[in-house]
């Protein structure tokens, strides 16, 4: 854990946030500004930075939040109509918090390319 990590601290429940899905390595709740109807945050329970570095990390950890992304869909019924998987990563493409998340967003209709 990271002490000044916003994320690290929701995965200590230092922080309040409603979780919605759980695996064994990965944590999911509602992003606290959300962009879409349904709009969650997968992240790690590990402090990775960034998408890359959950791609350096454990074997399969990458593949785990895609799968708990997708049960997400699922469950929140975005699925069939169709939803976004998003990382941002890095300051220059909108990266706010360096705690490796991956956001599911659905419930709209969604343009591309986005801003
Ligand atoms: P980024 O811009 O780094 O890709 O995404 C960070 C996301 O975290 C943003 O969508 C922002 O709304 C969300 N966020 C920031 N602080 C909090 C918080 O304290 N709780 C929750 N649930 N989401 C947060």
């Amino acid at each position: 854990m990271e002490t000044d990590c916003l994320f690290c601290k929701i995965v200590a429940k230092e922080i309040p946030a409603e979780i919605v899905h759980e695996t064994g390595r990965t944590l999911a709740f509602r992003d606290i500004n959300p962009q879409a109807p349904t709009h969650v945050l997968v992240i790690t329970k590990d402090h990775h930075a960034d998408a890359g570095a959950v791609a350096d990390a454990d074997e399969g950890l990458a593949d785990e939040m895609l799968k708990a992304a997708r049960a997400i869909a699922r469950e929140e019924g975005v699925a069939e109509a169709g939803y976004r998987l998003v990382f941002n990563t890095g300051a220059g493409a909108g990266q706010t918090v360096f705690h490796a998340h991956l956001h599911v967003l659905g419930g709209r209709d969604l343009r591309w390319p986005p801003g």
